[in-house]
C-alpha cells in the first residue's frame, strides 16, 4: 500500500514537513486545489510528479474569491475521499489550511491584479474572483516555496493571471498550465458538474462542442463575430443562460477581430438550473 501523505495544517508543520526535501536539494512541485478531486487535479498531479521529486497539494476552499452568492457554503468538501486519492497518486504533502490559518485575525493584505484579470470575462462575473485568487495563491507560493507551480489550462483566464503575477512580483518558480481534462462527451472535469441533474448533465456538452465547431470554423477563414453569434444561439438553445462566449488573444486576452490578430482562445461561461460552467479550447 502506498504511503499516506504528510497532512500539514499549520505553516509551521508544513515547513517542517518540507525542510528535509529542500536539505536534500530535491525539487518540489505545488498543485493548487480547492479539493473534490477528480480525474483532471489528478491529472495535474501526475504532471507534478513527473517535473519534481516531491509534490505538495493544496486543498483551501478559499472564501476570499467567493462572493456572498455564490457557492462556497455548498462547494464539495470530501477531504477522506481526497486524501485516499492522493495516496494512490503518491504525493508527499497535503497543505490543508483552514481559513483562520491561511487568514488569521487582522489579516489586512491583497492583491489586485491588472491586466488579463480585468479581461471582461470572468471578471466581469465575479468581480471579487482574481484578487482573490491572486492573494491567496501568492501565499501558497510563499508557504511552500515551490519550484513548479502547476495549474489546469481548464481555468484559462486565472493561468495567464497567476503566470503574470509570478513574473510582476519576481517569485521564483515556474507556472505550468496543464490541458484540460475531459469526460468521453467533451465536457470538461470539474468539481460543479456535481450540481448538475440529469438532464442538466445531458445539455453540458453543448459548451464544448461549440468551442470545437467555432474553432474549426474561424481556422477556415469565417468571420469571428458571426460565428461567436451562432455559437450563443446554439448554447441557449440547449438551456444555458450564456454570460460569455469570446474569442481573445491567447495571451493578453485582449479582444480579437481576426485571426491575424495573433493567437486565438475562445473562452465560454454559461449558466444551466444553478450551476455556472466554464469552458475554453485554442483556435
Ligand atoms: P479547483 O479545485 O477547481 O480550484 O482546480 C484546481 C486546479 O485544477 C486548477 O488549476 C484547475 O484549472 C485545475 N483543473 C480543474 N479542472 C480541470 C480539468 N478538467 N482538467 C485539467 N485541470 C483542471
Amino acid at each position: 500500500m502506498a504511503k499516506s501523505p504528510i497532512v500539514a495544517r499549520t505553516v509551521l508543520s508544513l515547513r517542517q514537513a518540507l525542510r528535509p526535501y529542500r536539505r536534500a536539494g530535491g525539487t518540489i512541485a505545488l498543485v493548487p486545489t480547492m479539493g473534490a478531486l477528480h480525474a483532471g487535479h489528478l491529472r495535474l498531479v501526475a504532471e507534478a510528479r513527473k517535473r519534481a521529486d516531491r509534490v505538495v497539494v493544496s486543498i483551501f476552499v478559499n472564501p476570499t474569491q467567493f462572493a456572498p452568492h455564490e457557492d462556497f457554503g455548498s462547494y464539495p468538501r470530501r477531504f477522506a475521499a481526497d486524501r485516499a486519492a492522493l495516496t494512490a497518486a503518491k504525493v508527499d504533502v497535503i497543505w490543508a489550511p483552514t481559513a483562520a490559518v491561511m487568514y488569521p485575525q487582522g489579516f489586512a493584505t491583497r492583491i489586485a491584479p491588472e491586466g488579463a484579470a480585468l479581461a471582461g470575462l470572468e471578471d466581469r462575473f465575479r468581480p471579487h474572483f482574481f484578487g482573490g485568487v491572486c492573494t491567496v495563491v501568492a501565499k501558497l507560493f510563499l508557504q511552500v516555496q515551490p519550484d513548479i507551480a502547476i495549474f489546469g489550462q481548464k481555468d484559462y483566464q486565472q493561468l495567464r493571471v497567476v503566470t503574470q503575477m509570478a513574473k510582476d512580483l519576481d517569485l521564483p518558480l515556474k507556472v505550468t498550465g496543464i490541458p484540460t481534462v475531459r469526460e468521453r462527451d467533451g465536457l470538461a472535469l470539474s468539481s460543479r458538474n456535481a450540481y448538475l441533474s440529469p438532464d442538466e448533465r445531458a445539455a453540458a456538452p453543448v459548451l464544448s462542442r461549440v468551442l470545437k465547431a467555432s474553432a474549426a470554423r474561424i481556422k477556415r477563414g469565417e468571420a469571428i463575430a458571426a460565428v461567436m453569434t451562432d455559437g450563443v444561439g446554439e448554447i441557449v438553445r440547449a438551456g444555458f443562460a450564456v454570460d460569455y462566449l469570446e474569442a481573445r488573444h491567447a495571451l493578453t486576452l485582449a479582444p480579437v477581430k481576426t485571426r491575424k490578430d495573433g493567437p486565438i482562445r475562445l473562452l465560454v461561461a454559461a449558466k444551466i438550473g444553478k450551476t455556472r460552467l466554464i469552458d475554453n479550447m485554442a483556435v
